[in-house]
């Protein structure tokens, strides 16, 4: 178990210390954080790490799921597709059971959420838990990880009513936020330095980790690890490849993705992979267990190119990972992609497969660049995206909403002296 010391070999004392002094006026204040999912995604990522590291400072964080049946992860999957711009189709049965069952897991979890100081409801799926607690004592809290940029009309329509008596809404990007009657915070994600995603590994435990895949060692590899979704575009990522394969013969792709229990669509999405790909022997889709955090770690640093080309896209944790291994992000130029990657700078932002495989050309044709650019990616990252950062803004966050109030009234006392 890390603790929030550990951080300053990576981060620095002093950004330690102010995170002990924030958690000073938070000692015993209870938290609880709830999704739909421990495994899988960007939010479990988060928050597998996140929880502890308050706990570490003497906060006393949880960390509940909801749970569903299918028609119910079925709904949470259209309104994400829907929130990000998708026309969906939202039948009252389903509404139901996503009312039905947010009905259901608010007994389940009612004793701990109503005696909690402080509640982050994650995403649309436990959103309306907050319905079913009359008699909460604490603060609510929406963060929303999803692009929210254009939503589709209909379902934010619906959506939205049962984020107003929300005392509070977090977003990744100002461009996401939305009209609410309530304050809005900016807190983009993070990634963990120490843990087993992202720590440093030698050459040699790269070259074992990625054994089983059978690359060749001689030969440049571009990379996208995501959940097998269509907002990432791995058949987008398939075209860039065939592109690039026209001037680089040798290129391999790997295409490294895992489910998510909340993901019901992830299978068809493969099999359309699957389907692209054509049996091509150089291109690996690899379907990893939740636990593979150290293969991926791996993968990344064994990369030429990586890209993440999503069409859309929250953050993008895995752009944040591998600009940490010190590489350039070809990345879709959208939502959290933009905040991460500075074009020309950090990595390339592009809007096509042609444009992905220009850009791969160029990297590949220039190493000095790779190496320029992956240093001044990684330094990006130590600025602005590690969960140092993002628990910093977690604590000041929390210290606002607790002692707030408070402050406000002292203030018109001393005015009305
Ligand atoms: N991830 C994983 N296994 C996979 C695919 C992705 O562990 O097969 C991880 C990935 O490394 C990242 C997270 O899941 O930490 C995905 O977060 P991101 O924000 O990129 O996308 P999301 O899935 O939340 O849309």
């Amino acid at each position: 178990m890390r603790s929030v010391q550990d951080y300053a070999s990576v981060a620095g004392q002093d950004v330690v210390e102010h995170l002990r002094q924030l958690a000073a006026l938070l000692q015993g204040v209870r938290i609880v954080h709830v999704n739909s999912t421990r495994l899988g995604g960007g939010v479990a990522e988060i928050l597998r790490e996140l929880v502890p590291l308050k706990n570490d400072l003497g906060i006393d964080a949880r960390w509940e799921v909801v749970k569903g049946e299918e028609a119910f992860y079925q709904c949470t999957k259209n309104f994400h597709n829907g929130l990000q711009g998708t026309p969906v189709p939202m039948s009252e049965h389903l509404l139901r059971t996503y009312e039905e069952t947010n009905a259901s897991n608010a007994e389940e979890l009612r004793s701990v959420l109503e005696e909690a100081d402080i509640v982050f409801i994650h995403d649309p799926q436990p959103l309306l838990l907050l319905q079913s607690m009359p008699n909460r004592k604490g603060k609510w809290i929406w963060r929303c990880h999803i692009d929210l940029s254009r939503p589709y009309r209909p379902v934010w329509k619906y959506l939205r009513k049962f984020t107003l008596d929300y005392e509070a809404s977090i977003f990744s990007l100002a461009d996401f936020s939305q009209s609410l009657p309530h304050t809005q915070f900016l807190v983009p994600p993070s990634i963990d330095p120490l843990n087993e995603k992202n720590m440093d590994l030698s050459s040699e435990r790269v070259e074992e980790l990625c054994a089983p895949f059978k690359l060749d060692a001689q030969r440049p590899v571009m990379l996208q690890v995501s959940r097998f979704d269509r907002f990432k575009d791995p058949c987008g990522v398939l075209r860039a490849y065939r592109l690039v394969k026209a001037f680089a013969p040798g290129v391999q792709l790997v295409l490294a993705g895992g489910a998510a229990t909340d993901d019901p669509e992830g299978e068809a999405v493969l099999e359309e992979v699957r389907f692209e790909a054509d049996a091509d022997p150089d291109v690996h889709i690899l379907l990893l267990p939740p636990d593979a955090d150290l293969t991926i770690n791996a993968l990344q640093r064994r990369a030429d190119i990586v890209l993440q080309k999503s069409v859309k896209e929250g953050f993008g944790l895995t752009v944040t990972e591998a600009m940490w291994k010190g590489k350039p992000v070809i990345g879709g130029d959208t939502g959290g992609i933009r905040l991460q990657v500075v074009n020309h700078h950090t990595g390339f932002l592009v809007s096509s497969p042609e444009g992905a495989a220009l850009r791969t050309r160029y990297l590949l044709q220039h190493p000095d660049k790779v190496q320029e650019m992956g240093h001044k990616a990684k330094e990006f990252v130590r600025e602005n995206f590690l969960i140092t950062r993002h628990l910093r803004e977690y604590l000041s966050l929390m210290v606002a909403l607790i002692y707030g109030d408070e402050e406000r009234i002292k203030v018109e006392m001393h005015v009305n002296r």
